[in-house]
């Protein structure tokens, strides 16, 4: 579980925007012309562009959750 404090002050390393915790295991860019979404893996979140850029294109609603 990733902490709420943690979660305040992550944001997206591509657009410097706040994240939203999506389906517990990802955050998404709220930048809605990034829309970038970073996984939570064990509990870390993988704050990468690369990470970030594969996921793209896929839905919140497509996303896996394991
Ligand atoms: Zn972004």
């Amino acid at each position: 579980m990733v902490s709420p404090e943690l979660l305040e002050i992550l944001v997206c390393p591509y657009c410097k925007t706040k994240v939203d915790l999506m389906k517990r295991v990802w955050l998404v860019c709220r930048n809605p012309e990034c829309r970038r979404k970073y996984p939570i893996r064990d509990d870390i979140p993988i704050m990468l562009v690369e990470e970030g850029d594969k996921y793209r294109d896929i839905a919140v609603e497509q996303l896996p959750t394991s």
